[in-house]
């Protein structure tokens, strides 16, 4: 079969999607569905639709634009704050956007105006993981920016914690995200339809809280695609973590020694020049069974493959995995499985070289 190639098994994404959905809504909880660790690929968006999302995400209007032309008709979120020079295409194809910079504000604005069309923005406030939002006490502000412009319409306030920096979204966030929507409410005399309360991060909190305050959406890709809290990385009660798999053909096995011989400098991908003990001027007696397998960076990230059980990564270049295999019997023109982390399914994903291949998991 075509390799390498990421299977997914849609069963487990809808299962995964079916079951926050039913958590979360009676708690008044909607769920965005975030497609860009896939591409945006049509037929899972279709299934987080049919699983009961009220909408879809994607960080790129690439993708956005993609799902339109795919049929979509579901309210679409432009999760990465606007290029300026993208403007034009994100109100013809986005709904909503997540902004915090008045001037993209304002060409928003005038994009609108020109196309004629209404465009809603959620305005991101920082809460101390330092990647995108407005100083908690510049909010009202924005909000005061964002109802004086024609086109626009606040559709209410979000945040987007643990990515950069880790910072948990706790009670005390959340919390003082609800207090912040209310005042926007009071300032500018509206009521706010989305406090959008961040990503698969904010899943702990969002379900083990009795008081989820203002919070009505959460924004989830990783824990729908692969049932993990990215908080910890450890597998969510009741979900599927075998939705994705990378399959990947083996072109050399070999018995090698277990240490480079020669001067050692940098690597291809600039790591070392490593202090390699044991390194010597000829090859080492202690030898290993090593497999290259035609998987490298242009496919996946390396570091986010669990290899074969009885399998170890040695090391990774654009094109080539090398595995310890031990006496795991594995010979060239073999396939090997790999199991990705978000960071893996992402690349494989906008990967030319990675084929999709739909799979039903009977049992693993
Ligand atoms: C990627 C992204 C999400 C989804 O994150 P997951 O961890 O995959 O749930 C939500 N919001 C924003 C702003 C994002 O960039």
């Amino acid at each position: 079969m075509i390799a390498p190639r990421l299977e997914v098994d849609l069963g487990a994404v809808r299962h995964n999607a079916q079951h926050l959905i039913a958590l979360l809504a009676p708690k008044g909880i909607r769920v965005i569905g975030v497609t860009k660790a896939v591409l945006a690929w049509d037929r899972l968006a279709a299934v987080l639709l049919s699983a009961g999302a009220s909408g879809l995400g994607d960080s790129r209007i690439e993708n956005l634009g993609a799902l339109r032309r795919s049929g979509v008709t579901a309210p679409l979120t432009l999760l990465r704050s606007p290029m300026l020079s993208q403007v034009d295409s994100i109100v013809r194809i986005a709904d909503v956007s997540l902004n915090t910079e008045p001037r993209v504000l304002a060409a928003l604005s005038t994009a609108a105006a020109r196309h004629q069309s209404l465009h809603s923005v959620v305005l991101m406030v920082e809460l101390g993981d330092l990647r995108e939002g407005v100083a908690t006490t510049d909010v009202v502000d924005a909000a005061h920016v964002v109802c004086g412009l024609r086109g626009l319409t606040l559709a209410g306030i979000g945040t987007n914690l643990a990515c950069r920096s880790g910072v948990v979204p706790d009670q005390t966030k959340m919390d003082e995200l609800s207090a912040l929507a209310e005042q926007v409410e009071l300032a500018c005399g509206l009521e706010l339809t989305t406090v959008s309360g961040g990503n698969s991060a904010s899943l702990g909190w969002a379900l083990s809280t009795d008081d989820v305050g203002r919070v009505d959406e959460l924004r989830l890709g990783e824990a729908i695609l692969l049932g993990v809290d990215p908080l910890d990385r450890r597998p969510i009660e009741g979900l599927r973590g075998d939705a994705f798999r990378v399959v990947a053909e083996v072109i050399e096995v070999q018995t090698k020694p277990t240490m480079p011989w020669g001067r050692l400098a940098q690597t291809a991908f600039g790591d070392g020049p490593r202090a390699v003990e044991g390194a010597g001027a000829g090859p080492g007696k202690e030898t290993r069974r090593q497999a290259l397998v035609a998987l490298g960076r242009q496919d996946v990230d390396p570091e986010g493959l669990t290899s074969p059980a009885g399998t170890t990564v040695l090391g990774a270049s654009s094109d080539h995995l090398v595995l310890d295999v031990g006496d795991h019997d594995v010979t060239v023109g073999d396939e090997l499985t790999f199991e990705p982390d978000y960071s893996a399914v992402l690349r494989a994903s906008t990967s030319r070289f990675v084929t999709r291949v739909e799979v039903v998991t009977t049992s693993r």
